[in-house]
């Protein structure tokens, strides 16, 4: 396959591009490193499959020669990144899956949109199964990544039905693993730094609220599925073992040897108080489930922050 991934040189991105070359196949990635780097691809330029196109995607997009995927991974990911960055989450959630759409209908290709888990807000059923509509606030801070996403959906579910397009959406739960930014503001980059340097651990709230981890080769591994198999409906992709973010920061602490004292900093406005994805779907039809458990993932991704550091 010829494949083009925006957002290839972020997290998952650049995890993604690894797998399809690995796999053997053709990438094309494309990013405007708003919160991309280049250091997470480094290792691919060497690989004559492989090529970089710095180009934001809300803005037309061409690609010369065939393309028999796209995958639109493009956006700022973490609650601290799309509220810096607010107008060009909304942006490239909207007006980029549109661009990104038009090119894979043009080339006649497959194409995967990166959904989340936020499209259920803070949800009032757990797990959350496919079927489940969420509970979005549409005008609070995070409402610009949610809705955005939620578009996106729609968009894409618009361009199967009325041009028949072969179409994929997965909704990706709360993934880690290496290449997660230090300053990206999330959970597990945020404690880790902290454990590591000594510094006071942030747990926002009481902590109670819980998420379920997921590490990026399960999730890469299912989304590679997921290209391959023929479900034209939204698939959830994540670790469904659920922990409070208490038990993760004293979890990051203990595997860390750190000292860090664990303290309490208010709750971000609208943090969902429970999230665990409902896989039933993901191990029915696609035969995947998450291999790699928690406290084994968290080791992996510690060396990488300790080696970052
Ligand atoms: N969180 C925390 N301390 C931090 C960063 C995040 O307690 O330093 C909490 C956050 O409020 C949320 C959970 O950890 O309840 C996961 O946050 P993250 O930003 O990783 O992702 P989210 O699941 O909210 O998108």
């Amino acid at each position: 396959m010829r494949v083009l991934i925006t957002g290839g040189a972020g997290f998952i991105g650049s995890h993604l591009c690894e797998l399809f070359l690995r796999e053997g196949h053709s990438v094309i990635c494309m990013d405007n490193l708003l919160t991309g780097r280049l250091e997470n691809i480094d290792a691919l330029f060497h690989n004559e499959r492989f090529s970089f196109v710095k180009q934001d995607v809300t803005n037309f997009i061409h690609v010369a020669g065939p393309l028999d995927a796209v995958l639109h991974f493009a956006s700022p990911a973490s609650p601290v990144d799309y509220l810096h960055f607010p107008i060009p989450t909304l942006k490239v959630g909207a007006l980029g899956t549109h661009k990104a759409l038009g090119l894979a209908k043009d080339k006649k290709a497959t194409f995967m949109l990166a959904s989340t888990s936020e499209i259920y807000g803070d949800p009032d059923v757990n797990p959350q199964p496919e079927r489940y509509w969420g509970n979005v606030n549409p005008i609070g801070p995070r409402g610009v990544y949610d809705e955005a996403k939620r578009f996106a959906e729609a968009m894409t579910m618009a361009y199967h039905r009325f041009h028949k397009m072969p179409v994929r959406i997965v909704r990706i739960f709360n993934t880690y693993g290496p290449r997660m930014r230090i300053q990206d503001g999330r959970a597990v980059p945020n404690f880790m730094t902290q454990a590591i340097k000594g510094r006071p651990i942030t747990v926002y709230g009481d902590g109670s609220q819980t998420r379920s981890l997921c590490y990026v080769s399960d999730l890469a591994s299912g989304l590679y599925k997921l290209l391959l198999s023929d479900i034209e409906t939204p698939v959830n992709i994540g670790n469904p073992h659920e922990i409070t973010v208490l038990e993760l920061a004293e979890t990051i602490k203990r595997l860390a040897r750190s000292k860090s004292k664990i303290i309490r900093k208010p709750l971000p406005a609208d943090d969902p108080k429970q999230r665990c994805p409902d896989i039933a779907l993901a191990k029915k039809r696609l035969g995947w489930s998450p291999k790699v458990q928690l406290e084994e993932g968290l080791k992996k991704t510690l060396g990488y922050f300790k080696a970052e550091l």
